[in-house]
């Protein structure tokens, strides 16, 4: 029950929790707020409805440890309750008792040597960069003036992050004007990345120059020139590639954090305290060179996501009167027609009233087939117009479109702890101060008991202190989550967390419902059989009773009898009999509709027609009888046809390491069995009512197996929550199956499911790797300290270099591929 009680906690709090945006003159609710939101400051919510939240992208964070040090630094500021920082996200939420606590966060954070940007500009907030600003009263003059625009609600400058906050309702255009009259330069950020990237070019530049004072001194101590030159350059270099560590330590220790900043910092003086200048530069330098060769692979993760958001197109070309319009899709309403010509993306969702076309829906199902498409047919942002040109309706606003709904989801998703990373956080915070303070003791206890000189085991206790980073240990797990995660939303799977990747990563045996999963879920009238009457009067009685139904197998026979233009009967007190069917009154006497249980429990006779139905269940079609409580009317085959792929999807499974693939369904034995064997199910279970689906999950688990339930995430709700894990189909097309499931496949169809699966296996091998690899490698510079075998820069490379392999190891995960 795990995933319901998940999910209903979720929604809980969806209704409570809201975020807000710090303006200069007011504060600006929104009522939307994301699960990872709610799940790290939910604890505060719950016991303080009136806590605000607001999230950020933070910059510069080399390493997991540096999540930490922002957390304690920001904790400790007024009115601020909670701090949570995602490394691998690099997303921080921050929960405070009043909107004005958010003021100084982010030159706080600039002091820790961090940026941050504030990410719930959502609403009518927008962001804007602002040049030619040399001190913080031009903020204040940039706000004063805008405050006296009437069309300016609020407006907020930031002059060490050169950021504007505003909330207009007039033009992107009026307001750089504004500005600029008042002798500054305001724009809309081109590309996010621009910043940190530049900083990166920097940060380079700096590490080769660091690199390169380093040998000088190094080739120059072989040489006649005088110790004391290498010694200067040595020093240089470590004032180089030191300072922004050290500066992260200073404020690392104000804020009683020990990371690893504080123990590379530390271990480098000590170097230098006792005349190992040259090991002292080096671990500066391959600290800093590992930090940077980090940031740099972490950031192909961190893009993979965001490139998801360049999919769908800013602007569009809007139907007004007979003319086209271009407009920004911030700025087009629900209802408006847009126009799509080939070969050009779709901007918004809609459903197409004029023209035909095959669209390519891979970025959001991940199938690159294109699809045909007519009046009709829903279309959806970031998708592809192959060709033939499109008139489409809009029916979602720009915010709400599936892809925006995509790249929530797995933005959420990503920053979920997944349980083995909550597990070494746990142990890492124990064991880097335990090893802290076995450092000092070594430095002091054996020397003191003359074990040995001061300066040999002053050396081993600042190698002591290096190998006290847990780093490689602390990253083991989120990059190869995110890059997972990353992988699967390509393809067309949403995976809603770590937590649920793992899971997946176990799973023995998946459960399919049948119609709509395994089948087409169009079920078609096949054959009819009239005992008493007409077929029209079968027919229209059928209609009848179907219309207020709302199962596949009714709209079938609706759709048929209306094909036939046949007119219903005047039909009152409908009921539905769950996984049996449906009765009405007609004409003052009840009417039944549904399968043989149904009358067999109503005692009526099937004996007239047995031999009809048993004909034609044994060619896997579904049987509807029409009769009332003493006779029998007539019998209508349905058929559904089984999808294309899901036999070749069952069998792919069976090779990714499923052992049990298992089919339920509340249709008859018959039909069961041969779409069973039709699909390639391991077994099959039929006649089952939708509370016996939850046994048969039941079963499956107490038969050992770890049980995935696929299904269409709305009727099927009960088994996905009671299965260890629910995966939904055919997200695209409902927001339920996508926001209930714990995995959803957007396409409607299985193909994905199989590389879903091996993905998730691969990811919890890579985890497991990467723990293994980070533990021997720390172990084995414990032990070759002792001996005098571990040198400090070894140290460091066991720190940063394992860290990298691991990092490296983990974004195999973005380019896995069956
Ligand atoms: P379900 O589990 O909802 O698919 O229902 C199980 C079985 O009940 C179906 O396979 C049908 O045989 C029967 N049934 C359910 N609803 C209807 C309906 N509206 N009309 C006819 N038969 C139905």
């Amino acid at each position: 029950m795990t995933n319901q009680c998940c999910n209903s906690h979720k929604n809980s709090e969806k209704t409570c929790c809201s975020s807000t945006v710090q303006s200069s003159t007011k504060q600006e609710k929104s009522s939307c707020c994301n699960h990872n939101e709610q799940q790290t400051v939910s604890t505060i919510l719950n016991s303080n409805p009136s806590v605000e939240t607001m999230s950020y992208r933070v910059h510069s964070m080399d390493c997991a440890a540096c999540a930490l040090t922002i957390e304690k630094g920001l904790s400790k500021l007024k009115d601020i309750d909670e701090v949570k920082v995602n490394f691998s996200t690099a997303k921080m939420q921050v929960a405070a008792s009043n909107a004005d606590a958010f003021l100084p966060i982010e030159t706080e954070i600039q002091k820790l040597g961090y940026s941050a940007e504030p990410l719930n500009s959502r609403g009518n907030f927008k962001t804007y960069e602002i040049a030619g600003m040399d001190c913080s009263s031009c903020a204040k003059s940039i706000e004063n003036h805008l405050n006296t625009n009437p069309a300016v609600k609020s407006v907020s400058v930031n002059f060490s992050t050169g950021k504007m906050k505003i909330e207009h309702s007039n033009t992107a255009e009026d307001i750089i004007a504004e500005v600029s009259k008042i002798g500054y330069k305001a724009s809309l950020p081109v590309n996010k990345q621009s910043s940190p990237k530049a900083k990166n070019k920097n940060g380079n530049a700096l590490v080769m120059l660091s690199g390169a004072l380093i040998a000088l001194g190094f080739i120059g101590s072989f040489s006649d020139i005088s110790p004391l030159l290498s010694t200067i350059l040595y020093a240089i270099a470590m004032v180089i590639s030191g300072y922004k560590p050290a500066r992260s330590a200073f404020y690392a220790i104000k804020s009683r954090s020990l990371d690893m900043n504080v123990l590379m910092s530390t271990a480098a003086i000590g170097a230098a305290l006792i005349g190992e200048w040259l090991e002292g530069a080096t671990v500066v330098w391959l600290f800093a060179i590992g930090n940077y060769l980090q940031t740099k692979s972490i950031e192909r993760t961190r893009d993979s996501i965001r490139n998801l958001m360049d999919l769908a197109p800013p602007e569009a070309w809007v139907k007004v009167d007979s003319d086209l319009i271009k407009k920004s899709v911030e700025e087009i309403n629900i209802g408006d027609i847009i126009v799509v010509k080939p070969g050009e993306k779709i901007p918004l969702d809609g459903e197409i009233i004029l023209g035909e076309s095959s669209v390519n829906q891979a970025p959001i199902t991940g199938e690159s087939i294109p699809v045909d498409k007519s009046i009709g047919d829903s279309v959806y942002a970031g998708t592809i117009n192959e060709h033939g040109s499109l008139d489409i309706k809009v029916t979602k606003l720009v915010e709400d479109t599936t892809i925006s709904k995509i790249i929530n989801l797995v933005e959420e998703a990503q920053e979920q702890k997944a349980p083995t990373e909550a597990f070494v956080d746990k142990f890492a915070k124990i064991y880097t101060p335990i090893v802290f303070i076995l450092a000092l003791v070594m430095m002091v206890l054996p020397p003191l008991f003359r074990f040995g000189t001061w300066g040999e085991w002053f050396y081993k206790g600042l190698e002591l202190l290096v190998v006290a980073c847990p780093c490689a240990l602390v990253i083991s797990t989120p990059v190869a989550i995110v890059s997972a995660i990353g992988n699967a939303a390509k393809n067309g799977v949403l995976i809603k967390g770590g937590t649920f990747l793992e899971k997946a990563g176990t799973i023995t045996a998946i459960a399919f419902d049948k119609t709509g999963t395994l089948t087409e879920g169009k079920p078609k009238v096949s054959d009819t059989k009239t005992l008493t009457g007409s077929e029209g009067e079968l027919l229209s009685i059928a209609l009848t009773l179907e219309d207020h139904s709302t199962h596949p197998i009714a709209k079938s026979i609706v759709g048929y009898a209306n094909k036939k233009g046949i007119p219903p009967k005047h039909g009152e007190l409908f009921k539905n009999i769950v996984g049996k069917g449906v009765q009405a009154t007609i004409e003052g006497e009840i009417y039944y509709a549904g399968n043989p249980k149904l009358f067999e429990e109503l005692h009526i006779s099937l004996a007239e027609v047995k031999k009809y139905v048993q004909d034609i269940q044994s060619k896997g079609k579904t049987v509807v009888i029409i009769g009332t409580k003493h006779s029998i009317i007539g019998v209508i085959a349905v058929s559904d046809t089984i999808r294309e792929t899901s036999a070749s999807a069952l069998n792919a499974l069976e090779q990714s390491g499923v052992q049990q693939t298992v089919m339920l369904t509340g249709d008859n034995e018959g039909t069961a069995k041969l779409i069973a064997s039709e699909a390639n199910v391991h077994r099959y279970f039929a006649e089952l009512l939708p509370e016996d689906k939850v046994d048969a999950i039941k079963k499956l688990q107490n038969e050992g197996h770890h049980v995935a339930m696929v299904g269409d995430g709305i009727n099927d709700a009960p088994a996905l929550a009671t299965a260890d894990l629910g995966i939904a189909m055919g997200g695209a097309g409902t927001d339920t199956a996508m926001e209930t499931a714990d995995i959803v496949l957007m396409a409607d169809n299985l193909d994905k499911l199989p590389h879903t699966m091996k993905l998730s296996r691969k990811a919890l091998t890579i985890i497991k790797q990467n723990i293994w690899f980070s533990i021997i490698i720390k172990a084995a510079a414990l032990v070759l300290i002792f001996p005098g075998f571990l040198t400090l820069w070894m140290a460091v490379l066991s720190d940063t270099g394992a860290a990298l392999i691991v990092i490296l190891n983990s974004i195999r995960l973005l380019k896995f591929k069956e």
